[in-house]
This record gives C-alpha cells, structure tokens and sequence, in this order.
C-alpha cells in the first residue's frame, strides 16, 4: 500500500534539539512557572513532569490547576529570538518539496509558533495545513482524540496511509495504536521502538526510499 499523507511534529523533529531552542522553550516554561504564577523553585520540575505526563502539556495542567489563560502562556514560552536559533535549510526543502504525499503539520505548540518556525526554516510554503494544540481543543498527543482530529483535519479516513514523524516515543506509540506508520527522528531512541528511526528528518531518503515510490515495500524495520 501506498501513503498519502505524512504528519511531521514541530519542535525537535524539523530541527535538531541540539540547536538549544527546545532547551530555551522549556527554560521559559520554568520562568513563567517562577515568575508568573510564583511555584517555588524546588517543585516546578515535578509539577511540569506531571502535568506534562498527565495531560500531554504543561499548559494543560496549567490551566486547569492555576487557571492560567493559554493566550498568555503560550505568548510568554514562545517569545525567543526564533533567528538565533533556525536558519533556513535549503535540503530539508527540496527533500519535502520531493515528497509526493500531502504534508501537515501536527504539533503540541500553537500554530503562532508554527508559523515562526517554519518560516525560519523556509518550509512554511510546503504544508497543506497545521494541527496545533489550539484546533485539538488543548486535547494534545498522545490522547487518542488528537490522532483523530488530524486525521480528519487531513480528510484521511484510514490511518494507514499516514505516518507520523516525531521525536516523541509516546507521541509515536499513540499513534501506532490507531494504525499510524510511525518514524523516530533524534538520536535519543532506540532502535526498534517505532517503525522507522531517522537520526535526522534530513534521512527520510535512506530509511524510507518507498515513500518515493508510491508504494509500500517491504518495511526496512529496526526490530
Ligand atoms: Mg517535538
């Protein structure tokens, strides 16, 4: 079978952690937990971690447990210098410009930072559309419902011929559970926990050739 769709996440997946911007995203959760809402220093880890474990974000918690307005969170955490960080990246281009699949965007953040990002990157021009947390109604992934949501966003009835590409096991899991294709990008997985591990989103070509093909060879899985 052939895919027809391919659903890249945002932050970590189109560039490399290593890049320091995830690091400042998350430094800026921290800050706006200090400083905005007042959580002593010695908690704010664990309180991230489980509300990010419990409802797939820290805002989720956040708004629920300190009734913080997402406009404002979301605002304060992206507001970094995107230019110091991403510059334009002519091969990831003319890779997905080479895809023959639709192309969508499926992202915990909102689309505003999307919308950064890509354009950093110079690949904004190439996707069909973005789900971000704002059209999941805050119900992000890994919860089921977000799968189904992009899914119907893209106007795919079988997940089959999806695949998700994201730097997140969990992320990568919930999908596989709905009959997603799944891909690991980064180097911090193991190989064998999805259906495909690329150590970059630059090496789609080299461990996933049949995605040029139109059909859905034999699987080069790791497992
Ligand atoms: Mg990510």
């Amino acid at each position: 079978m052939s895919f027809s769709t391919l659903f890249f996440d945002l932050d970590a997946t189109l560039y490399p952690s290593s890049n320091g911007l995830w690091d400042q995203i998350r430094l800026r959760i921290y800050q706006f937990m200090r400083g905005e809402l007042g959580l002593a220093e010695d908690i704010i880890p664990a309180t991230r971690d489980r509300y990010w474990t419990t409802y797939g974000t820290t805002l989720e918690g956040l708004r629920i447990h300190h009734q913080v307005d997402p406009d404002d969170y979301l605002a304060y955490v992206h507001d970094l210098p995107l230019d110091q960080y991403l510059e334009h990246d002519q091969a990831l281009r003319d890779l997905l410009i080479s895809l023959p699949q639709d192309l969508w965007i499926f992202t915990n953040a909102d689309r505003r930072h999307a919308d950064g990002v890509l354009n950093e990157l110079g690949i904004a021009d190439l996707f069909t559309g973005i789900v971000d947390l704002i059209s999941m109604d805050f119900v992000v992934k890994p919860n089921p419902k977000a799968y189904q949501i992009a899914l119907a966003r893209a106007g795919e009835v079988d997940p089959k011929n999806c695949v998700l590409f994201d730097d997140l096991l969990v992320n990568l899991n919930g999908a596989k559970k709905i009959g997603f294709t799944t891909a690991l990008v980064g180097e911090n997985g193991i190989p064998g926990q999805a259906d495909y591990h690329l150590p970059t989103i630059h090496a789609i070509r080299e461990n996933m050739p049949h995605l040029w093909n139109g059909k859905d060879e034999d699987h080069n899985l790791e497992s």
